[in-house]
């Protein structure tokens, strides 16, 4: 946690008002920010674009910052109920708060993952498994409609080709390529991009590994605009004996 105007860490930290409350500021989360004591006193009840005037970076990127975690909170807001009506008649269901959920999780000493939170949600008595990995696809596109690359002015810098697919592979496929000599020798595995001249660079876990030639490599999934990882959770409950003499369950 670091002060929004100074980014002094280690120190106090204040919640300030962004928008003063003396001068009708709210107390909503879009409203707050948190400061060091001598930047909240040095702000005092003064607007944000008075107090930062000769800063308007700084000012940008706090109100920037505001703004941005609640982006996810609109689009729940506005499409529960949709959801919640268009479900009422086709399935059994029951809502449940997200105090709930966070009640289940403590209750049952489950660390704050979303998956953690996915299995606590609702009514329920007690959670006995967990889940020791979890699939995470991530949005990755399926490409671009972009023709041109644009300079800084916005002038045709580089023409992209129309055709897509080069030596039977196409840019986010996940490939892996056997380079049996020379400086690339090795295996590399991830996602590719294409090149017309049949050089194609593979973006690994460590790293983009440049020109590997298309006769190296291997088709191991074709893109199909989303990317699957498996990640680990890092806790996992297990049992212990409790001092009274029976079971119950801790995490590391
Ligand atoms: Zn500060």
């Amino acid at each position: 946690m670091r002060c929004a105007y100074c980014a002094a860490s280690g120190t106090p930290l204040n919640i300030d008002h962004i928008h003063p409350r003396s001068r009708g500021g709210t107390d909503r989360i879009s409203n707050l920010t948190l400061a060091c004591v001598p930047c909240n006193e040095a702000k005092s009840n003064r607007p944000i674009k008075e107090f930062l005037a000769g800063k308007p970076k700084l000012l940008a990127t706090v109100l920037a910052q505001a703004n941005a975690p609640l982006r996810g909170a609109a689009a729940v807001q506005s499409t529960r109920w949709a959801l919640w009506r268009e479900l009422d008649a086709r399935l059994p269901k029951h809502v449940a708060s997200g105090g709930r959920t966070k009640w289940n999780r403590t209750r049952n000493r489950l660390p704050k993952t979303h998956a953690f939170d996915a299995l606590a949600v609702g009514k329920l008595d007690a959670i006995t498994e967990t889940v020791s990995a979890v699939l995470v696809a991530r949005c990755t596109g399926r490409g671009t409609h972009t023709r041109t690359r644009t300079d800084k002015h916005g002038f045709p810098r580089l023409r992209l080709p129309r055709q897509k697919r080069y030596f039977a592979y196409a840019t986010g496929d996940l490939v892996t390529a056997v380079v049996p000599t020379g400086k690339k020798q090795g295996t590399h595995t991830g996602r590719v991009a294409v090149r017309a001249t049949g050089s194609f660079n593979i973006t690994t876990a460590h790293g983009i590994v440049q020109g590997i030639s298309h006769r190296h490599v291997r088709l191991l999934q074709r893109a199909d605009g989303y990317a699957y990882t498996f990640k680990q959770e890092s806790c996992r409950p297990y049992a212990v004996a409790s001092p009274e003499g029976g079971i119950s369950t801790a995490v590391t």
